[in-house]
């Protein structure tokens, strides 16, 4: 039998055909009067699938790019900073604040496990410079309660950066409202096309921070950029064929709601959602144990396998079978859990196709008394009632 290669990690995610397309035939230069104007097109609707009034800038890096230039633009060496952590990429702002000179405190949750709002309003103290977060914890698949925590943050001194990287696309965030200062995108997460952009709010509180912040930087000067990017400039040389990408991507998003960008984000965010809840429905259903129960996200789903198994298996099987790719677990988390993505271009059939899929290997590869039909029946019973609504 034949074999369609089907990526269902959470990053990179499946491609939109049309931003392929766009991309190839991006061979403009970056100093003409067609970049700027697509430059700042993509800008402006980035504005509107972040959905804030605050500067929103464009870098030509991968997500991490734009975390370290967080830090690197608003610290100082010997800055308190307090980061929240329960994952693999929490533990990356920790590394990061760590390598700006910055002492760190944190609030730390067991994987697959969210914060406590009391433990993190004990733990934010007044000269704290900056809280780090995430929105959602790929490596664990778990949610992470950012309106809860800029309730805490608003009015203080400190300021709130939130790695957004797959809670965009998949999360409502009201980042004006709430006072979120810094919101992280990535270009490979919700916005399906190929690594190597990174997108970011930054308020007004953050640029004032930003003139006496005393950390080295160069290539992610961020005042640099926005003095660029305000006329549709680019410091450097941006990804030019990755920005014709987002723009043909953002149309589509915006398409699906007839042309209303924010409607159309919208529409994503619920498509994540209740993709999620199906694919979570459907493994229950089948036996599995979900590794995030409590606070699960809608950018990916995390999995354990029965005891004595090792999720490598499913990995392996699952490409070697049907050509589905999902991801491992991170760290110690490897061998123990998959993660499944619904973040960017899937579609409820794809949900159906990966549980169809999971179905076989769930019986044949881990041993699990499946009755074929019965994880697809429990998503289908989840998307019909969404459906609905
Ligand atoms: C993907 C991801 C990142 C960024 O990783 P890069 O490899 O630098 O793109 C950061 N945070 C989260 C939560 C992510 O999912």
């Amino acid at each position: 039998m034949i074999h369609k290669t089907r990526l269902f990690t959470p990053g990179p995610t499946p491609l939109l055909p049309a931003a392929q397309f766009a991309m190839a035939a991006a061979d403009i230069h970056h100093r003409t009067p067609e970049f700027r104007a697509l430059f700042q097109k993509v800008l402006a609707q980035l504005k509107v699938f972040v959905g804030t009034q605050n500067d929103v800038l464009l870098l030509s890096c991968s997500g991490t790019g734009a975390m370290e230039a967080s830090v690197s633009n608003l610290t100082s060496p010997g800055d308190r900073v307090l980061v929240l952590t329960a994952g693999k990429f929490g533990e990356r702002w920790t590394d990061l604040a760590k390598a700006f000179g910055c002492q760190v405190d944190v609030v730390e949750k067991p994987y697959g496990q969210t914060f406590d709002l009391a433990e993190v309003k004990a733990a934010l103290k007044p000269e704290h410079k900056a809280i780090f977060m995430q929105a959602s914890e790929t490596s664990t698949a778990v949610t992470h309660d950012v309106e809860g925590v800029a309730k805490l943050v608003k009015g203080t001194g400190t300021l709130l950066v939130v790695d957004g990287i797959t809670g965009l696309g998949t999360q409502t965030f009201d980042v004006d409202g709430w006072g979120v200062d810094v919101l992280i995108g990535g270009s490979q997460k919700a916005l399906m096309i190929p690594p190597g952009l990174a997108y970011l709010s930054v308020s007004e509180k953050a640029w004032a921070a930003m003139e006496t912040s005393k950390n080295p930087r160069y290539y992610f000067d961020l005042r640099k950029e926005r003095k660029n990017q305000v006329k549709g400039e680019t410091a450097y040389t941006p990804a030019v064929a990755l920005v014709a990408g987002m723009g043909a991507s953002l149309d589509y998003i915006a398409g699906q709601a007839g042309g209303d960008l924010e409607k159309g984000r919208i529409a994503l965010i619920d498509n994540a959602q209740v993709n999620a809840k199906a694919t979570r429905a459907g493994l229950v259903a089948l036996g599995f144990t979900l590794f995030a129960p409590t606070s699960p996200s809608a950018a990916a789903t995390a999995v354990l396998v029965p005891e004595g198994k090792d999720s490598s298996d499913v990995v392996k099987e699952l490409k070697a079978r049907f050509s589905l790719v999902v991801a491992n677990g991170q760290g110690t988390m490897k061998g123990k859990i998959f993660r499944v993505a619904h973040l960017g271009f899937f579609d409820y059939l794809d949900t159906v196709a990966f549980m169809g899929a999971i179905e076989h290997i769930a019986r044949d590869v881990l041993g699990l008394p499946v009755v074929y039909g019965q994880g697809v029946a429990a998503a289908q019973e989840v998307y019909a009632k969404a459906a609905k609504n």
